[in-house]
């Protein structure tokens, strides 16, 4: 199994390092054929305009929305903007939403993974909002004050913190097994 990391700008070291340390083959993903490569995919955090500016420059945009079609997907901060921009998850995002307090924050989550309730610590690093979820298939497995912080549909798990950064690595655990079964 290859996980792909798209690789043009952000985050996206951290995340090889942490799917390499779970023993799955990472492929860092810049071009359409490195694409087509990956049985899943992460969207790293970094800035969401820049990643979109280099999507359309590099010609990915569109076939970066037609892969997120065909395998799961764990997008991490500024990568759940692209998940609201490119339409693949129906939900109301707001970029930087809380504003500069919380711009470097470690803060326990109680998340619902399918049969149990874990404590996850999550950074959060400009991270956007969510505001609204307009559709009934997304779960929210996670809140932080009141807004959905982790969400779900189907194959597609939203974390608008950074999972790569803590020591433990649950999310990724659990995006592993989404791909699995
Ligand atoms: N503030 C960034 C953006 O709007 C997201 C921050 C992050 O990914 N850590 O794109």
């Amino acid at each position: 199994m290859n996980i792909g990391v798209l690789a043009l700008q952000g985050a996206y070291d951290a995340h090889q390092k942490k799917i390499e340390s779970l023993g799955v083959n990472c492929i860092l993903v810049k071009t359409e054929a490195a694409l087509a490569k990956v049985d899943a995919l992460i969207l790293p955090g970094g800035e969401s305009t820049t990643m979109t500016y280099l999507l359309q420059k590099h010609q990915l945009w569109q076939p970066l929305i037609k892969r997120m079609q065909e395998i799961p997907v764990l997008a991490t901060c500024a990568g759940v903007i692209l998940l609201q921009k490119m339409g693949v998850l129906d939900i109301d995002v707001i970029r930087n939403g809380y504003g500069r307090q919380l711009e470097s924050g470690i803060f326990p989550l109680s998340v619902k993974f399918d049969t149990t309730e874990e404590e996850v610590e999550a950074f959060f690093i400009r991270a956007p909002i969510i505001n609204a979820v307009n559709d009934k298939e997304i779960d929210i497995m996670s809140y932080h004050l009141d807004k959905p912080v982790l969400i779900r549909k189907n194959k597609i798990l939203a974390a608008t913190f950074h999972p790569e950064l803590c020591q433990s690595s649950p999310i990724h655990k659990y995006f592993i097994d989404l791909i699995r079964h």
